[in-house]
């Protein structure tokens, strides 16, 4: 992350002065493609909390060319469902997406991307307004355009209140919200498409 991205997001977060930071115990995390699929710390219920509402507007910091067009595809998968989505900068930003070398240690060892609630407005009601997405060069950087396209789907997800799926709940084998990131595993599938269907 490059400090002017850095001071954006700062921006962009001093924007909402009403509004009470909460860094939720909960992240939502991903593991690495090819690694084996051990749970994270957040086990197999990874949940930033659905969002407050079915406008998305999603906003890139500076985001590599793979990470950038990658995300594009995550949002067209939100927009299958009653999710609209769109790219936005500004104050009423839902999802602030960024990418960088996070290294390979520590809470990063083995996380491809993570998101979690950066913001929550009425903390009691388990709703999420402003989420923070993150992508790990250190780990996705040598991805080809499908386990980008799966990772970003993944995390994505997680903003629409998805959590993981697990092999046996994923009779298909066709969810991008398996733990592990995998290139034949892009998008939703229809039952992740009615889960958030019926978040509203
Ligand atoms: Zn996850």
């Amino acid at each position: 992350m490059t400090t002017s991205t850095q001071s954006k997001a700062n921006r962009a977060l001093r924007s909402r002065p009403m509004r009470i930071l909460l860094a939720t115990a909960s992240a939502a995390l991903v593991l690495l493609a090819g690694a084996a699929p051990v749970q994270a710390s957040h086990g197999g219920d990874a949940n930033s909390g659905p969002p407050d509402n079915t406008t998305h507007y999603l906003e890139r910091f500076n985001l590599t060319r793979a990470a950038s067009g990658a995300t594009t595809h995550g949002l067209g998968q939100l927009d299958r469902s009653v999710m609209d989505a769109t790219y936005a900068d500004g104050p009423e930003t839902d999802v602030l997406i960024y990418d960088a070398y996070y290294g390979r240690t520590g809470s990063w060892q083995g996380i491809a991307g993570r998101t979690n609630c950066q913001e929550d407005e009425w903390w009691w009601d388990g709703d999420c307004d402003v989420y923070r997405l993150r992508y790990n060069l250190s780990y996705a950087a040598s991805y080809g355009i499908d386990s980008w396209r799966s990772l970003a789907c993944h995390e994505l997800g997680h903003t629409a209140g998805l959590g993981h799926r697990s092999a046996p709940s994923d009779t298909d084998n066709n969810s991008c919200m398996r733990n592990k990131i995998d290139s034949s595993r892009p998008r939703f599938d229809a039952h992740d498409i009615s889960a958030i269907n019926a978040t509203f």
